[in-house]
């Protein structure tokens, strides 16, 4: 009886000194939703397509980040423009097949995808979490209007690569 007595009158002080020792202690609670929480750069998250600086898209369609998708979740389609160059007519993402592991962007050869720090993209149908090549370009844009607002430096190579042509070596 005693010691039941004892450690709930014990337990009071002890508790409440905890309490006040961290009152005045700086706060790690996050109070999401008001404040966003901030992520390590490693971090994957919704997908993004990106562009060059004049607007072009940078995929070519090539299929390498489909061919290293170990969850079989990107879907593409390729065409020809009228000078010939390849693009994505269909570029597609399943978020809800996709694990985030970051093959995709790892295998990309023009930069062209990358998983961002956007987390919040909950739907009300599976068709929502579809992500279309459009939606994907439209992530980036949203993106690059946050970055260029802050004047980090672009992450990206800004132009196209300039080939040329063997001979013109020798001018
Ligand atoms: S992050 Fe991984 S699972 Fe998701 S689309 Fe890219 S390669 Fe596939
Ligand atoms: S995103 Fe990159 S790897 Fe995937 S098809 Fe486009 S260019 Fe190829």
């Amino acid at each position: 009886m005693w010691n039941a007595f004892k450690s709930v009158v014990w337990a009071i002080p002890k508790g409440m000194s905890i309490t006040f020792r961290h009152i005045f202690r700086k706060k790690t609670t996050q109070q999401y939703p008001e404040e966003r929480p901030v992520f390590e750069a490693r971090f994957r998250g919704l997908h993004y397509l990106t562009r060059y600086a004049d607007g072009a898209e940078r995929c070519v369609c090539c299929g390498l980040c489909a061919a290293a998708c170990p969850a079989d979740a990107i879907y593409m389609e390729p065409a020809e423009n009228e000078t010939g160059e390849r693009f994505a007519k269909v570029y597609e993402i399943n978020e809800i097949r996709c694990i985030f592991c970051g093959m995709c962007e790892e295998a990309c050869p023009e930069e062209a995808v990358f998983l961002g720090q956007e987390f919040e993209f909950s739907a009300g149908s599976r068709g929502d979490f579809i992500y279309t090549k459009e939606m994907l370009l439209a992530n980036f844009d949203n993106i690059e209007k946050e970055r260029v607002a802050r004047k980090y430096k672009p992450f990206i190579r800004q132009e196209k690569f300039q080939f040329k042509k063997p001979a013109e070596d020798l001018h």
